[in-house]
């Protein structure tokens, strides 16, 4: 079992009321620390890393409102990718959680309450729901940013990349992407590409590191900067795939949705992990 499973699986357990549920962490010291995106709901301060059973000292611990990637380049990324390459994460989820403020805030809210801040509608951006990343659906969320955060350029492919939303209510933990899954998915593809177009993995990814470097974005437009960030990445794909000999058809890479795992009829306010000698 791998440590995500293990995590998913005490959790579940503990939910369900097993005193014991809980982690050894010594059994997967391969696999920490972690690094983990959530929002900024202070509702979300008592509950990790406890519901995960994850040491706090192996818990690299990344928030913004919303645990909202706006591209595969932004700041939250850049983030991501030095907490892999100098904290030495050695995976990464996404953890949404429920009752999210920011998925419930309607755009005409958020104006009102900008207003309320003396900050009027026209010093605002023009497409403020894209701007501040506003979306409808915590699950959607989190998969795309998953989906975002496995085909970055600077996130290594053996890096897995989970999504996972937190019942803030429970304390259960719901996976949403798998990211052992995934795992390779992407690399793999990038491989079978540059093997086609007769260069190594190493050479694409350092082309992809001079051209991104040269690409000047503007700070301001988040929006803008995530669409020529995509475009940019989609048309490399594309365009590696294109060249001659023909590139073997390969699936896209798509994040794994498990089934929707209906939550317990016993809501436990508050769930803590036993976290004792083995
Ligand atoms: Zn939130």
């Amino acid at each position: 079992m791998r440590l995500f499973e293990a995590i998913i699986d005490a959790n579940h357990r503990a939910v369900a009321g097993d005193q014991k549920a809980g982690l050894h962490p010594a059994d997967f010291a391969s696999e920490l620390p972690v690094v983990v995106l959530t929002c900024i709901d202070v509702r979300l301060n008592p509950l990790l890393p406890e519901v995960l059973g994850v040491p706090k000292e192996q818990f690299i611990w990344l928030r913004n409102a919303g645990n909202i990637i706006t591209g595969p380049l932004s700041s939250t990324m850049r983030s991501l990718a030095l907490a892999c390459a100098v904290k030495g994460g050695k995976e990464i989820a996404i953890i949404g959680h429920t009752d999210c403020q920011i998925g419930r805030t309607t755009t005409m809210e958020l104006i009102d309450r900008f207003r309320a801040l003396g900050i009027e509608r026209y010093l605002l951006p023009s497409n403020v729901n894209e701007f501040f990343g506003m979306f409808a659906s915590e699950r959607a969320n989190v998969i795309k940013a998953a989906g975002i955060v496995r085909q970055s350029p600077v996130i290594g492919p053996k890096i897995p990349v989970h999504g996972l939303l937190l019942d803030i209510e429970t304390g259960k933990v719901e996976w949403l992407v798998n990211g052992y899954q995934t795992l390779g998915t992407m690399g793999a593809r990038l491989n079978e590409v540059a093997d086609a177009a007769g260069h190594t993995l190493d050479a694409l990814k350092s082309l992809a590191d001079f051209e991104i470097g040269g690409i000047k974005f503007p700070e301001t437009k988040i929006g803008e900067t995530v669409a020529k960030a995509e475009d940019w990445l989609s048309g490399k794909v594309h365009q590696l795939e294109s060249k001659p000999p023909p590139a073997p058809a390969a699936p896209a890479a798509k994040p794994a949705v498990p089934p929707r795992i209906p939550l317990p009829p016993p809501l436990r306010p508050k769930l803590r992990f036993h976290k004792g000698p083995k």
